[in-house]
């Protein structure tokens, strides 16, 4: 019978993993656990690839050494788990692997034990087989195993360890705060928790811990930080999670460049336990630079930026609107079809698009060699010139215009990435993009929305624009960037009651509406707030990139779909009508 637990072993313990035998250990007696990976059966030699998370080491198991182990490596499958004892043993010349970091040994197996049997697994390891996204997350517990899987997940415990230490060294304390909270000021929708002794009330789960952080303050821990889960009811999209984890961080008495320090060396050296070199300081660039440069407020500076030319060429800009040229290097010279897809693609957007250089070149020749100079175009490269295609539109027309041409940008160099390759995966390009406007126009609900969240300080120039001019109003908010992805925000907060308050106002809420929604706050801020201010990284997002993945969910162990359903223990699910009834609760079907 085999064994049911690991009794059997007596003193002898396992001794190694499977990842760090080698030609210095030939001659020792080992004994190794973990998965079967693959077993290939030459008659009297059966060779078993043991697998365990630290690697994959060669068992041979011989008939003529002893014909009970031989039989039973015969009776093992893929992803039985089993425990091997036996001898270190170089490889013949011909059998080394030089893929493997234990390919120049074998272990030579003298007793083997199956320690579990697995069933058929729902698909094989080999990391190249393509499986359904929906197969793999119901078997979770065994796509977790696939050795990517498990480098990623690998990685992100030494990325949050290396957050850990570098916080703590610079003198932050780790302090969580509560998930059973009331609504916070994200500006999602929240997942609510009905109260079983209090009917007919709800906690909600947080969004962020920002006015917890932010009370943490007032109440003198001075630095807070915390790895922290949030929850956001909002529709997804590729990139999003109902839960996601942050790096979430506050300080006292700090000005921006401050929190900058502190979360420089934190990513240098999250790099660096990924194997990437990364040097700060980061460049810093206005929120209004990055619109005019890039069109987007969280520019891949692996592209080179945008150019304004309406000064060479009044002719082609729309009246007092952006005429900007886009570059983007190595391309060759597109195709027709090439071009009318990519011009499409910005008339779409509103634009009107310049996509044929030859032909502005016939008709403005000076003008368009100082195009070329101003932006460095080559024969050899892409050159399209873009303007808005209709009346101006939004508070910020001119922004609306650049944001278009910086969509069109991105996708010409997606669209070409295959001949410049400069959208490299491995190039890390860090910014900080600052001084973002404080305000945001709701079109659906006609009114000013905080950029950020509301507890965020306005420059003090800007100060008496909060209600003349809130459109170019300021905010003391900043944003850290990586390769075109928001890593995450944060601010400056307002540590005056008073100031506050005309906040609150610009955005149309009333003093009682305000203490109806964050009174603890606006209380906490009356009894001796220090100024303060923060950040919160997206920890999904950075070691997704880290890990050169192109999804969040391959670097989350138990994520859910685009539906929000964990598939693997078919979560959210109906409860007992009894449960219900305990909370209060009846269920009204849709449309009642
Ligand atoms: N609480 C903010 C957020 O989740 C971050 C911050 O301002 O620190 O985006």
């Amino acid at each position: 019978m085999e064994p049911v637990s690991l009794d059997f072993l007596g003193e002898l313990r396992r001794t190694h993993t499977c990842g760090v035998l080698r030609a210095a250990d030939e001659g020792k007696t080992v004994v190794l656990m973990g998965w079967v990976h693959r077993r290939r059966d030459h008659g009297g030699v059966i060779f078993v690839d043991l697998r365990d998370r630290d690697g994959i080491t060669q068992v041979v198991v011989h008939e003529d050494v002893d014909p009970a182990v031989h039989s039973r490596a015969e009776a093992v499958r893929p992803e039985y788990v089993i425990a091997v004892e036996g001898q270190v043993a170089p490889r013949g010349p011909a059998a080394l692997n030089p893929n493997l970091a234990t390919g120049q040994i074998e272990v030579v197996a003298s007793k083997i034990w199956i320690l579990n049997e697995s069933r058929t697994p729902p698909f094989p390891m080999e990391e190249q087989v393509d499986v359904s996204e929906d197969v793999r997350l119901k078997y979770r517990y065994v796509d977790l195993r696939r050795p990517h899987m498990q480098r990623n997940i690998i990685l992100r415990s030494k990325i949050t360890f290396a957050v850990r230490e570098s916080l703590n060294a610079q003198g932050f304390l780790e302090i969580e705060t509560p998930f059973m909270t009331r609504s916070t000021p994200e500006g999602a929708r929240d997942y609510l928790v009905p109260s079983r002794v209090q009917p007919g009330s709800f906690y909600a789960l947080p969004q962020s811990p920002q006015i917890f952080k932010q009370l943490l303050m007032v109440a003198g821990f001075e630095k807070y930080f915390q790895i922290v889960r949030c929850f956001r009811d909002e529709d997804l999209r590729a990139d999003r999670q109902p839960e996601f984890t942050q790096i979430d961080l506050e300080m006292s008495f700090p000005q921006q460049e401050r929190i900058f320090e502190v979360i420089e060396p934190l990513m240098e050296r999250v790099c660096e336990v990924a194997g990437y070199k990364v040097s700060a300081p980061f460049p810093r660039m206005t929120y209004a630079q990055a619109i005019e440069s890039y069109g987007s407020d969280k520019p891949d500076r692996r592209i080179p930026p945008m150019h304004g030319v309406a000064d060479l060429l009044p002719e082609l800009a729309h009246t007092g609107l952006p005429l900007v040229a886009i570059c983007i290097p190595g391309t060759g010279v597109p195709t027709r079809k090439e071009r009318d897809e990519f011009k499409a693609f910005g008339q779409e957007r509103g634009l009107r698009v310049y996509d044929d250089p030859k032909r502005l070149e016939r008709d403005f020749p000076g003008a368009m060699g100082q195009v070329r100079e101003r932006t460095g175009a080559g024969e050899n490269d892409l050159l399209v010139l873009a303007t808005w295609g209709g009346e101006p539109k939004g508070h910020r027309p001119e922004e609306t215009v650049y944001l278009a041409c910086g969509q069109l940008r991105l996708h010409c160099a997606q669209k070409f990435n295959d001949r410049h390759k400069l959208l490299d995966p491995k190039n890390f390009q860090f910014l900080w993009v600052v001084d973002f406007p404080m305000f945001e126009w709701d079109e659906e609900d006609n009114r000013w929305n905080a950029a950020h969240h509301p507890f965020t300080s306005v420059h003090d120039e800007d100060l008496e624009k909060l209600t003349a001019d809130p459109a170019r109003c300021r905010a003391k908010s900043y944003d850290l960037v990586l390769n075109g992805v928001e890593l995450g925000s944060g601010s400056i907060r307002i540590h005056r009651r008073d100031v506050q308050s005309k906040v609150f106002a610009a955005l149309g809420m009333s003093d009682e509406e305000a203490r109806r929604r964050f009174f603890w706050l606006l209380d906490g801020l009356e009894y001796g707030a220090p100024p303060h201010g923060g950040i919160a990284l997206g920890l999904d997002r950075l070691v997704m990139i880290l890990a050169g993945e192109t999804s969040i969910r391959d670097v989350i162990p138990f994520p859910k779909t685009a539906r929000g359903t964990d598939l693997m223990c078919d979560a959210p699910a109906p409860v007992p009508e009894r449960q219900l009834k305990e909370l209060g609760i009846a269920f009204r079907s849709p449309g009642k």
